[in-house]
C-alpha cells in the first residue's frame, strides 16, 4: 500500500460514496474532489455539555451537520480526563493539548487569597489586575491560561494566520482562542461583545441588529420532531414542572434567547458573517475558527438532559452545525473540522429517580463553605475573626482556609475539614493539596484512572484549594431546585461528565470509528500534524491521532 506523504492527501474517490452517506448531505459535498495538502481552515466546534451519552442517544436522529461529521473519524469516548469537569478547564484542553494541571485553568472560578481586591474569588477568564474587573462582570482576558492555543502556535509559525473565536460564553472564546485573538465575540445581555478597547467588526454589528430585532419581536415555540415524543413528559421539580418546554420566547427576554437553540443559531450566524468578512480559509496562511455552541449547556442546566427541551435542542443543534458547514462549502473553502465538548452532563435528580436511578440526589448544604467553617470552629475553636474561615465556590471542589489564621491553626483546620468531608455520606474522596502535590501526573487509559489521578490532572499548586472534595456519583451539586434557575449540572469526576465525543471530518476523508478511549488533549497535536505545524518537543500532553483509516499516517508530520 502506498503511504501518503502529505496529511489528508486522500484521493479516496472509491471511498467517497461510503463516507458520503449522511441523509441530507448536500450534493456539492460528495461531488467535490478530495482536497490535497494541509487544510486552509481549521473549524474547531465545541458543543458545551455535549456528553458522550447525549451523542449516543441522539446519533441515529442526526440528519444534517452532525450526520456529516459522523462520516469522518469518530471517537465516541473522548475524555476530559480531569476531575473538575467545568466549562473553562474543558475548553482549555481542546486547542492547547494540555491538561488543567499544566495550563492552569483548574476551574471556572478559584480563590486567590493574596489578591488585593476585597473579592478573593477569581474568574478563569478575567484579568483581576484591572480594577474594573469582578468575577461577575469580568474584564475578559486569557491571562490565566499558561500555554498557547493552536491558533497562537499557527500565528507564531506564520503571522498571516487569523485566529477567530465566537461563543455565547467569554470563557469558551478565551480558552479556545488564547492570548492573541484576531476576532473574539461572546454574548452579553442581548448582544455580542468583544475585548475591552476593541471595536465591533461590521459582522458583529450586523449580527447584533438581527439579535435586537429578534428580541423586540419574540419568537414562537419550536416544533418538536416526532421522535421527541417519548421525552415530552412533565416532571415535578421544586415548586414547578419541567420536561415539556418548547422555547416560545416573549419579547425582550435576552436570557430566554440565551437558554434556547436560538443562541447557537446566532453564534453560527456570526461565525458565518466573520468567515465572509475576513475571507477565512482563503488567506496567505491557514486560519482557525473556533465556535463554541453554548445552548446545549444552558438547556441542560435549566431543564436537565432528558426532557423535550433537550430533544429539541439536539435537533436544532444538528441543523445549526449543518448551516455552518454548508456556508463553508458554498464559499469553496478547504476546511477540516473537529467537534468535541468541554464536559458531559447529568440529568436532574428528580427525573433520574423516576427513571431507574434511585440514588440520584441533591448535595447537602452542609458542604457549603459557611457551614463547614462553622463546623470547624465548633470542633477546634479556630476562627478567622470577621472574615470567612473557609472559601469555596459551591458545595464541592476546591476549599481554601483563610490566610488570617496562623500556619499551625491552618494545618489544624485542614485536618478538621478533611475529617468532616470524608465522613460525609455524599462525598466520594477528599485530597489535600499536600497529597496531590506528591502525586505523579497520571498516564495511561483515562477510564482506569483513580479518583486521585483525576484530581491530580486538575491540580495547580498555586491555584488549587487546600482541600479538594469530590462528590459521589449522581450527587447534583445544586442543593435546591428552583425552576427558572439551574436544576442540573456537571463538574463531577465521573464518566458521565468526563466522556465526550470527538469527531474529525474533512471532505474526501475515509471515515472510521475508534471506540477506544482518547483524550481531548489529543485534538491539538492531531490538528498540528494535519497542518504540518512544527512545535517544540513536549508542547502537548496529548498524542496525535492518525486520521488516515488505511496505511497512511496523518501523524508522521508531527515532530
Ligand atoms: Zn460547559
Amino acid at each position: 500500500m502506498r503511504r501518503f506523504a502529505v496529511p489528508f492527501a486522500l484521493a479516496f474517490t472509491a471511498a467517497l460514496a461510503a463516507c458520503a452517506s449522511g441523509p441530507q448531505r448536500p450534493a456539492s459535498v460528495s461531488q467535490a474532489p478530495a482536497p490535497q495538502g494541509p487544510p486552509r481552515l481549521i473549524v474547531a466546534i465545541s458543543v458545551d455539555q455535549f456528553s458522550a451519552d447525549l451523542y449516543a442517544q441522539y446519533r441515529p436522529r442526526f440528519a444534517a451537520g452532525l450526520a456529516r461529521l459522523a462520516g469522518g473519524a469518530v471517537f465516541p469516548s473522548g475524555f476530559q480526563a480531569h476531575a473538575a469537569t467545568e466549562t473553562c478547564p474543558g475548553h482549555s484542553t481542546l486547542l492547547t493539548g494540555t491538561r488543567p494541571a499544566r495550563n492552569g485553568i483548574i476551574a471556572n472560578n478559584w480563590y486567590d487569597l493574596s489578591v488585593s481586591r476585597a473579592e478573593k474569588k477569581v474568574y478563569c477568564a478575567e484579568d483581576e489586575s484591572d480594577p474594573a474587573s469582578t468575577p461577575r462582570d469580568p474584564v475578559v482576558s486569557a491571562v490565566h491560561l499558561k500555554v498557547p492555543t493552536l491558533g497562537e502556535m499557527m500565528k507564531a509559525a506564520n503571522p498571516a494566520t487569523r485566529n477567530v473565536a465566537v461563543s455565547a460564553k467569554d470563557r469558551a472564546v478565551m480558552m479556545m482562542g488564547g492570548h492573541t485573538i484576531d476576532a473574539a465575540y461572546w454574548y452579553n445581555k442581548g448582544a455580542f461583545v468583544t475585548l475591552k478597547g476593541r471595536a465591533l467588526a461590521p459582522a458583529a454589528v450586523a449580527q447584533n441588529a438581527d439579535l435586537a430585532a429578534l428580541l423586540r419581536k419574540g419568537a414562537p415555540a419550536f416544533a418538536a420532531p416526532a421522535w421527541c415524543g417519548a421525552s415530552d413528559s412533565a416532571v415535578s421539580v421544586g415548586k414547578g414542572q419541567l420536561g415539556t418546554g418548547r422555547f416560545a420566547m416573549e419579547p425582550n427576554k435576552p436570557d430566554a434567547l440565551r437558554i434556547s437553540p436560538r443562541m447557537d443559531a446566532a453564534t453560527v450566524d456570526l461565525a458565518n458573517r466573520l468567515v465572509d468578512e475576513l475571507n477565512l480559509g482563503q488567506g496567505a496562511a491557514p486560519d482557525v475558527l473556533s465556535v463554541s455552541l453554548s445552548a446545549t449547556d444552558y438547556v441542560g442546566h435549566a431543564t436537565g438532559t432528558e426532557g423535550l427541551e433537550m430533544c429539541i435542542q439536539m435537533a436544532e443543534l444538528d441543523k445549526t452545525i449543518g448551516r455552518l458547514l454548508d456556508h463553508l462549502d458554498a464559499r469553496g473553502i478547504d476546511y477540516a473540522v473537529v467537534l468535541s465538548a468541554d464536559h458531559g452532563g447529568l440529568d436532574m435528580p428528580e427525573r433520574q429517580r423516576e427513571q431507574a436511578l434511585p440514588r440520584a440526589i441533591r448535595a447537602d448544604m452542609n458542604l457549603a463553605p459557611q457551614a463547614l467553617g462553622k463546623a470547624i470552629t465548633a470542633r477546634t475553636g479556630i476562627s478567622a475573626g470577621e472574615g470567612p474561615l473557609v472559601y469555596s465556590d459551591g458545595v464541592f471542589g476546591d476549599y481554601y482556609i483563610s490566610r488570617s489564621v496562623t500556619p499551625a491553626h491552618k494545618a489544624e483546620a485542614v485536618k478538621a475539614l478533611v475529617a468532616l468531608t470524608r465522613g460525609h455520606p455524599q462525598v466520594a474522596a477528599v485530597f489535600t493539596a499536600e497529597d496531590l502535590a506528591k502525586t505523579p501526573l497520571p498516564t495511561g487509559n483515562p477510564q482506569d484512572w483513580s479518583l486521585k489521578d483525576r484530581a491530580r490532572a486538575s491540580f495547580d499548586p498555586a491555584r488549587s484549594g487546600d482541600v479538594v472534595v469530590l462528590l459521589d456519583r449522581a450527587v447534583t451539586p445544586i442543593p435546591e431546585a428552583i425552576p427558572g434557575m439551574y436544576v442540573a449540572t456537571h463538574g463531577s469526576a465521573f464518566d458521565y461528565d468526563r466522556r465526550v465525543p470527538m469527531l474529525f471530518w474533512r471532505r474526501g476523508m475515509r471515515g472510521f470509528e475508534q471506540p477506544a478511549p482518547v483524550e481531548t488533549i489529543d485534538i491539538a497535536p492531531t490538528l498540528a500534524a494535519l497542518l504540518g505545524l512544527r512545535v517544540p518537543e513536549g508542547t502537548f500532553d496529548g498524542r496525535c491521532l492518525d486520521l488516515d483509516a488505511g496505511n497512511g499516517n496523518t501523524c508522521e508530520n508531527l515532530r
